[in-house]
């Protein structure tokens, strides 16, 4: 791993997860969870069935199907102008050819990393409090990709792909 590799996360940061959760929650409404967990935000009853609904998305195979994120492509592009960029997801093995899948379908032609918790990124861009935390816990630089369920969080922020220009 070269000093300045990028991470960049997939869900809540390149690939919008949302409407495929409301759909299979038959959620009418274009809200979005104001908690990272689907729990606390009243999405589902506990973390046993916010598992069931993730496991669900990959069972429907909708990791290959999400629609992108406004700007993700050009974010991507000039981070790649920066550093290595790697993807790095959360998502489970068992879903790995979904996701290669969509990332060829939106032409992205770049690494791929599976990692529950993500340790040892220089720099890491992730829409989950907890990881980008332990990002700075371990020595690394940790941006929060705005999201409304991780507003509540101090500490660097990408408020959207839009922005990259002018934060960095
Ligand atoms: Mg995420």
């Amino acid at each position: 791993m070269t000093a300045l590799q990028i991470g960049v996360d997939i869900d809540g940061v390149l690939a919008d997860l949302t409407p495929a959760l409301r759909q299979l929650l038959g959620r009418e409404s274009d809200d979005s969870p104001n908690s990272y967990s689907l729990s606390a935000s009243g999405w589902v009853r506990d973390r046993v069935e916010e598992a069931e609904l993730i496991r669900e998305v990959g069972r429907q195979g909708l990791f290959a199907t999400l629609p992108l994120i406004d700007g993700a492509m050009e974010g991507l592009a000039r981070l790649r102008e920066i550093a290595p960029v790697t993807l790095v997801t959360a998502r489970h093995a068992e879903v790995e050819d979904q996701t290669r899948a969509w990332m060829r379908e939106n032409g992205i032609d770049l690494p791929l990393v599976l990692q529950q918790r993500k340790i040892g990124w220089p720099i890491l861009i992730d829409d989950s409090p907890d990881q980008v935390s332990r990002t700075w816990a371990t020595g690394g630089f940790g941006v929060l990709f705005d999201q409304p369920w991780n507003r509540h969080v101090d500490g660097p922020r990408l408020p959207g792909w839009g922005a990259l220009a002018v934060q960095l």
